[in-house]
């Protein structure tokens, strides 16, 4: 342990901490990049900034890596919200039962409100701008195809046929 410098708020004494975690302050403050963690950094005591800190860097790390393995160009913002998603949907917080059975791992896709809309048109296909059906391509119940559909749920960013896709995708957990 070694003086910070500073003094505890409450006791007037010098405040401690360990060497690696002053050492660790001094040098990160050269490095640019991680000016990219800081939006998050709102914890007051060392240690949970350190891990908070941390868990920002393997996050920060996981983005590098996804860039260079991803032709996608996702803003480092909607990367950490996409991984939010995705964490919330795989390790759901178990529910307080309201009766029936507690509701564990479910998608956020069977749950909340997906209402049909039209795909967004782009310029080269304009109104009758076509994706593929997610269900159709990937499903595990029937022949897989490549299907094109007019329609979406804007909620989940997912193009799907209005019959029977949309019904089985927000209601099959394996579809
Ligand atoms: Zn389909
Ligand atoms: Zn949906």
């Amino acid at each position: 342990m070694a003086q910070s410098g500073r003094l505890d708020h409450f006791t007037g004494e010098p405040k401690v901490k360990p060497a690696c975690v002053l050492d660790y302050n001094k040098k990160m403050g050269a490095v640019d990049r991680a000016d990219m963690i800081s939006f998050v950094d709102c914890q007051k005591k060392w240690y949970k900034k350190l891990f908070f800190h941390l868990l920002d860097t393997a996050v920060l790390n996981a983005y590098t890596v996804h860039r260079k393995l991803s032709e996608e160009r996702m803003p480092y913002k909607d990367f950490r919200l996409k991984l939010v998603k995705e964490l919330i949907q795989e390790h759901p917080l178990p529910r307080r039962s309201t009766g029936g059975r507690p509701c564990v791992n479910t998608p956020l896709r069977l749950t909340g409100r997906h209402f049909p809309s039209f795909v967004p048109p782009t310029e080269a296909q304009g109104q009758s701008t076509r994706r593929h059906c997610r269900v159709c391509l990937y499903t595990t119940r029937r022949k897989r195809e490549r299907k094109l559909t007019r329609y979406m749920c804007s909620s989940c960013d997912t193009a799907l046929c209005p019959a029977p896709c949309f019904e089985e995708f927000h209601t099959l957990k394996n579809y």
